[in-house]
């Protein structure tokens, strides 16, 4: 009989009543492969159920980490056992260390105390067992957890030091080589590095890249078309984009070099998820590489120059796209904003809005004015509507479903509260005379339980029922205020889109290509005689916007 497991009142725990969950950290033997090291450990822990239970734990119950995320969300096995221990039926989470169940995400680190705390589930390691209504077991769980979060800034840190000494000697870190390239593992005094190798037939398109745009001086939309007729192609999408181009004439890796850190990982937050995005950094280190140049360093540079001056040619006070990141071409692609400026810098012709994907999809361009103001209509629409919406809900405030809502959600409040309470009682009494009776308190949540689930369910019904809420009132604030600072002169582009993406999740482009008529062809198109030049015009097809609100 386990000592510690009559302290903790559990001498008749089943093996079917303990779940137990198996994880790699960065603590264990990095020779180890995933499987080895969860082999390891599950012997471990099945020593420990033979020893103290009498027999394994069922393999339903047991859940194998494969891969290592740093959060909750990344690890789909942490995720299932935690719904299972919101089960009655577990009692007791089986681990070889508190650290294996949170890598110390500090939210994730709560999440996980609230739910091992409220489920009553015991936390049993093979050395030492946590029951969190227990203070001091509490804050020594969540010590173990947090030392998780330390120990992996640190070994980030040690990873992150690795990683740019192995950049310093020119090796190739990447996951995915650049185009030109392929990856491979080269031996050099009993050490394996990472390095690239010429992919001759691409490369020879790296080569004709450069040659194209710096010896035959043509610009990248050309160099695209060009090499979309010949019917080359890039790696991942079906046809070259400016983009594209631009990527290949700025990697040095085609001069024999390697970066370290162009493009650092970064959290931001979004919608209350933590997102990491890859930007690239003004400020990275550039060392020689391992591997053979595709470009001389003379063209290289010859390319770079002739990019700056393009990208100076634009002057600062220029329009920048109020529209960037909301506006979609059908196709799928973003729509640019392209200027036409003379030698001089003065405006050849309106800026325009066209597809990046142009030369393929053939969807016709727009003037951004006309673009500009449709946009402007739209929040105005909207904010009608919204005022509209908002009289009629006035007008009916008595609803019935919302009174029973509100009746229920008051009901599902006070289940809770009374659940909080049974277990704070629980743990207020253990160990005295006034101690409440396992069965009792198991009947008593019990209870609780069942009346939890009805109250939850006949909520989800009558919210099916029930209109949406919608918060009119707010939607017209936000609507307005990004309306008002599109239409203000002296707000910043930055500020108008950030407002903008407030109102507006996405907007869909869609408009035929214009068509050219003559007076012969111009009744099909309900166009009189009179508005048709004798040599014919090109007429503009109808502007089609569909637009998805945020709301
Ligand atoms: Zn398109």
């Amino acid at each position: 009989m386990n000592y510690e497991l009559m302290k903790y009142n559990i001498d008749k725990l089943l093996p079917g009543e303990v779940c137990e969950y198996l994880r790699k950290s960065r603590s264990d033997d990095p020779a180890l492969s995933v499987e080895e090291v969860l082999q390891r450990h599950a012997s471990i822990l099945n020593d420990w159920a033979i020893h103290n239970l009498g027999e394994s734990i069922p393999e339903e119950n047991i859940f194998r980490e494969i891969v290592s995320g740093e959060t909750i969300a990344d690890r789909p096995e942490v995720q299932k056992l935690l719904t299972m221990i919101e089960s009655p039926r577990i009692k007791a989470i089986l681990i070889v260390e508190p650290q294996r169940l949170s890598r110390g995400d500090l939210e994730d680190v709560g999440r996980i105390m609230k739910l091992i705390k409220y489920s009553n589930t015991l936390v049993i390691t093979p050395t030492k067992i946590y029951d969190l209504q227990d203070k001091y077991d509490h804050e020594a769980f969540e010590r173990e957890l947090k030392r998780g979060n330390e120990f992996l800034e640190y070994t980030k840190t040690i990873l992150r030091r690795g990683r740019i000494r192995s950049v310093a000697e020119g090796n190739y870190i990447g996951s995915k080589p650049p185009f030109g390239y392929d990856r491979c593992v080269v031996s050099e005094n009993n050490r394996k590095y990472h390095t690239l190798k010429i992919n001759e037939e691409q490369a020879n398109i790296v080569r004709m890249i450069y040659d194209m745009f710096v010896n035959q001086d043509l610009g990248m939309v050309l160099i695209c078309r060009k090499l979309n007729a010949m019917g080359i192609r890039p790696l991942v999408n079906t046809h070259w984009t400016r983009a594209s181009i631009d990527t290949i004439l700025k990697n040095i890796h085609y001069t024999g070099k390697v970066y370290w850190n162009r493009r650092k990982a970064v959290n931001v937050v979004e919608d209350g998820e933590i997102l990491r995005t890859r930007p690239v950094q003004k400020d990275y280190q550039v060392f020689d590489g391992k591997h053979e140049a595709i470009i001389s360093d003379e063209l290289f540079a010859a390319a770079q120059e002739k990019m700056g001056r393009l990208s100076r040619k634009r002057p600062n006070t220029e329009l920048k796209n109020v529209l960037a990141g909301v506006l979609y071409c059908k196709c799928g692609y973003s729509m640019s904003l392209k200027h036409y400026p003379k030698k001089d810098g003065s405006k050849r012709c309106a800026s325009r809005l066209i597809c990046d994907n142009q030369a393929v999809c053939h969807t016709g361009s727009s003037t951004y004015e006309e673009v500009y103001n449709r946009v402007k209509e739209i929040l105005a629409e909207n904010i009608a509507d919204f005022e509209v919406q908002l009289a009629k809900e006035k007008a009916n405030k008595e609803n019935l479903t919302d009174s029973i809502i509100a009746q229920l959600e008051k009901r599902l409040q006070e289940l809770n509260e009374a659940e909080l309470k049974l277990w704070d009682e629980k743990a207020q009494n253990r160990g005295t005379e006034d101690e409440m009776p396992e069965h009792i308190f198991r009947s008593l949540k019990n209870k609780i339980k069942i009346e939890q689930a009805e109250v939850i369910n006949a909520l989800e019904q009558a919210k099916e029922v029930a209109p949406p809420k919608i918060d009119y009132e707010e939607r017209i604030v936000r609507f307005r205020d990004a309306l008002t600072t599109l239409e203000s002169p002296d707000a910043s582009a930055s500020l108008k889109n950030r407002l903008l993406k407030n109102c507006i999740e996405r907007i869909e482009y869609s408009r035929e290509k214009p068509v050219r008529i003559s007076k012969d062809t111009c009744e099909i198109y309900h166009i009189d005689k009179s508005a048709v030049h004798s040599r014919g015009n090109w007429f503009a097809q109808p502007l089609e916007l569909t637009v998805k609100l945020r709301v």
